[in-house]
């Protein structure tokens, strides 16, 4: 069983490895990778943003047991001079960048979980 003492399958290499806080239930064996995060708390913005690739390898339903991304995004923001806007975006799109990194370790990791191919 997963929990404390970890996976009962072996983790993919994307996994970060923590599955400390997991139940003792094998129908929620989950791998996730290491976030990718976004976190401010200011004044002018509160912006919390999240997104790792997760996969429950047992799960009844076929597409939660292939690799995916799960995204968390939460932001409020007062910007009141055009300066802050700018700086807002250059924040966003710095985030964006890495999510462009995170779609192409997903396209591996969903590559890694497919059978191997027979043939050619
Ligand atoms: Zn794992």
């Amino acid at each position: 069983m997963s929990g404390p003492d970890g996976p009962l399958l072996p983790c993919p290499p994307w996994c970060a490895g923590n599955h400390s806080w997991q139940e003792l239930d094998l129908a929620d064996e989950r791998h996730e990778s290491v976030p990718v995060v976004l976190e401010l708390r200011s004044a002018l913005a509160d912006v919390e943003a999240l997104a790792a690739i997760v996969q429950y390898p047992l799960a009844a339903r076929p597409e939660a047991r292939m690799p995916y991304v799960w995204a968390r995004h939460v932001a409020t923001a007062a910007l009141r001079r055009p300066a802050d806007v700018v700086a807002f975006a250059d924040m966003l799109t710095g985030y964006a960048g890495r999510l462009r990194e995170l779609a192409a370790e997903l396209a591996l990791a969903q590559v890694g979980d497919r059978p191997p191919h027979s043939g050619s």
